[in-house]
């Protein structure tokens, strides 16, 4: 384990916030979430080390399972429903706000590739590039022929200013080396260049009112608890500035949280297996929540941000 000063400000001194353990794969631990008392950054402080985190990724972690034929499907209808996707979820439609017909776009944490064979059907004539930790994903990648790499962004040696958009869907949460992280971004964007991400928003209600058993605070993986304001900060800290902040329109979190909550509780087997069936995430279950998924973003308090920072020059 380590102890860390704040990312942002570098202070030492820190307000407890709750403590937890892991509620994806219940591997041991309990960790604490601690509030920077200059920035109010929250972070998982003492956190596993580089080494020490990689047993909290197990094979089974959900991003590493490789699902091409979904990600066809989605393809397919984003190609053809632009229009709803628009209205659904902004994050779905970056890609195909770009009408470059030869980007360079890198994905940071592109775990079992989903989201990089999405983009190499919706633009053929792209370089494509992704890079992740998980050597197995990135070897199973590479037999599909992506342009892929098991390493992480600093390691890389990307040429400066060659990169017309870098995504990370909820990956900066994850990242040891965050400062370093972001200036590479910085690095390898061209001047008009986009960073495109996703995070958790720890400023909306889902966290007070689900506290430990909240999904997106998937202790100890994610090492920082993200608001619109620390993001911000921490973005400018390395030459990079919001041009956006989307809402999502997602209630998923908040079922995946009551299940988390069914899973501990002492129902009996059969009970839990139905709810977690039920709290399962599906599209029925999207449509029929757009409604109030559409409110909590409008009021600010959706439980994911899309981001889009641009270079700052
Ligand atoms: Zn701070």
């Amino acid at each position: 384990m380590e102890k860390i000063n704040c990312p942002i400000c570098d202070n030492s001194k820190f307000t407890f916030v709750l403590s937890g353990s892991d509620t994806l794969h219940n591997i041991e631990g309990n960790f604490n979430v601690v509030k920077c008392e200059k920035c109010s950054l929250m972070l998982t402080n003492p956190r596993p080390d580089f080494y020490e985190i990689k047993k909290y990724y197990p094979d089974d972690y959900t991003p590493y399972k490789l699902n091409f034929n979904r990600a066809e499907k989605i393809a397919k209808i984003r190609k053809k429903y632009k229009w709803f996707f628009r209205i659904i979820d902004p994050k779905m439609t970056l890609d195909l706000n770009t009408n470059q017909e030869n980007a360079n776009v890198l994905e940071i944490g592109c775990g079992a590739g989903n989201f990089l064979y999405e983009l190499k059907l919706l633009h053929p004539k792209w370089n494509i590039m992704g890079v992740d930790f998980n050597v197995k994903s990135i070897d199973v990648l590479k037999k599909y022929g992506m342009n892929v790499f098991a390493s992480d962004l600093i390691n890389l040696n990307i040429e400066s200013s060659s990169v017309d958009i870098v995504y990370g869907w909820m990956i900066m949460e994850h990242v040891h080396e965050i400062n370093k992280t972001l200036s590479e971004v910085r690095r390898v964007l061209k001047d008009d260049g986009k960073f495109c991400f996703s995070i958790p928003n720890a400023k909306s209600w889902e966290l007070r009112f689900f506290s430990k058993n909240w999904f997106a605070l998937q202790l100890p993986t994610h090492l920082y608890h993200f608001t619109e304001n620390t993001i911000s900060k921490i973005l400018e800290k390395n030459g990079l500035e919001v041009e956006k902040i989307i809402h999502q329109k997602s209630v998923t979190n908040i079922f995946l949280s009551l299940r988390i909550i069914a899973e501990k509780s002492f129902l009996p087997k059969i009970m839990k297996k139905f709810l977690s069936r039920l709290l399962s995430w599906n599209i029925v279950c999207f449509i029929l929540t757009l409604p109030i998924a559409s409110i909590l973003a409008i009021s600010k308090q959706s439980g994911r941000l899309t981001i889009i920072a641009n270079k700052k020059l």
